[in-house]
């Protein structure tokens, strides 16, 4: 699933190959990936279609792509969350045998970009305003704090979590209402380099053991996004020109299970917690 570096990545490539065209087209097809919309597919072209793409911004592991009539005046995001497997991609060419698995497409003058989402998690809707942080609107009371944007928001909510709380950290960080855009493979990252073990209860872990989890989550996420992402087998991400990223070649632990841990040399093992597997190495995570 693409998580905040994959996003963030996808966001870059549209915001340098489509900021300052004009919409000349847009439609969004199945129920499915309007389900959260309170717009119907014509009433978001009509909306949009003849406004120039303004900018591109991020929030968690959703995509805002601002439209408006000038350069400086958003007057509609189209929010676009990627689900399991969604994926952008700017020539249709490249999926000319999977064209029912388009959920949004978009032209630009000649210049075509698809979103195709074969198992329809993803999701499409229109906000017209953000809030002061940057979260769509209607996102403002369930979306916690983006670890990019507002790294000492991060401290401030787990320290605000942990209090006295059983929840595993693991679910913690995959809580989007805690932590925006954090995933199976990053937070199983950070728990690694933050010598804290999936499956601890966050009500104890010590100061200095948030502080460091705070720290790691910036740099896994920050180097993951200068490397692009990260692309497993299943090829449920790739950016915009069809290419992998890099990142699944640095992992220390997830998806390793049964192999050795590249620190000690005892073998990485998984666990499974609210139905998602978290692989650590027992010797090296306490
Ligand atoms: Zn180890």
């Amino acid at each position: 699933m693409p998580e905040l570096p994959e996003v963030e990545t996808i966001r870059r490539d549209l915001s340098q190959y489509f900021s300052g065209l004009v919409l000349d087209e847009i439609a969004v097809f199945g129920k499915r990936t309007l389900r959260r919309s309170l717009w119907t597919s014509q009433e978001i072209a009509e909306a949009l279609e003849g406004l120039v793409l303004v900018e591109v911004t991020r929030y968690g592991k959703f995509i805002l792509i601002g439209f408006g009539s000038a350069a400086t005046n958003v007057k509609h995001y189209l929010v676009v969350h990627l689900g399991m497997s969604g994926r952008f991609v700017r020539k249709a060419a490249l999926l000319n045998c999977e064209k029912d698995h388009t959920k949004l497409r978009l032209r630009f003058g000649a210049q075509e970009l698809v979103f195709w989402d074969p198992r329809t998690f993803g999701e499409v809707f229109l906000e017209d305003e953000l809030d002061q942080d940057g979260r769509p609107g209607s996102l403002s009371m369930t979306l916690g704090v983006d670890p990019i944007f507002d790294p000492k928001g991060v401290s401030r909510a787990l320290f605000e979590v942990t209090k006295n709380s059983k929840r595993p950290i693991k679910s913690v960080l995959l809580d989007q209402g805690v932590v925006a855009g954090l995933g199976n493979i990053y937070s199983d990252e950070v728990l690694f380099r933050a010598h804290v073990k999936p499956t601890r209860r966050v009500g104890s872990l010590n100061t200095l053991e948030i502080e460091t989890i705070v720290h790691m989550i910036q740099e896994v996420l920050n180097e993951a996004i200068s490397m692009r992402g990260s692309s497993l087998n299943d090829k449920s991400y790739l950016d915009l020109a069809g290419l992998p990223g890099e990142y699944q070649q640095r992992v220390l632990v997830y998806g390793r299970h049964g192999k050795a841990c590249g620190n000690c040399g005892s073998t990485i093992v998984r666990v499974q917690l609210c139905g998602r597997y978290s692989s650590y190495c027992q010797n090296c995570q306490r």
